[in-house]
């Protein structure tokens, strides 16, 4: 049986924040919104990556 590192933790606990974070932009109405240009994101980028918080042509910023 293999443990639960550290690196678990941190993982869920920063899929959590991209929860909440995605949580907040979809109660504020900014769901859709790039957080980087503004633009709206494309529904099927979304739809692969439901916490997508901007353009997939932007650096990945966390
Ligand atoms: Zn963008």
């Amino acid at each position: 049986m293999s443990e639960i590192t550290n690196e678990t933790v941190t993982a869920i606990e920063a899929t959590l924040a991209n929860v909440d974070r995605a949580l907040e932009r979809l109660r504020a109405g900014t769901y859709r919104q790039c957080q980087v240009c503004g633009r709206e994101i494309d529904e099927a980028d979304l739809i692969a990556d439901p916490l997508l918080s901007h353009c997939p042509e932007h650096p990945e910023l966390g």
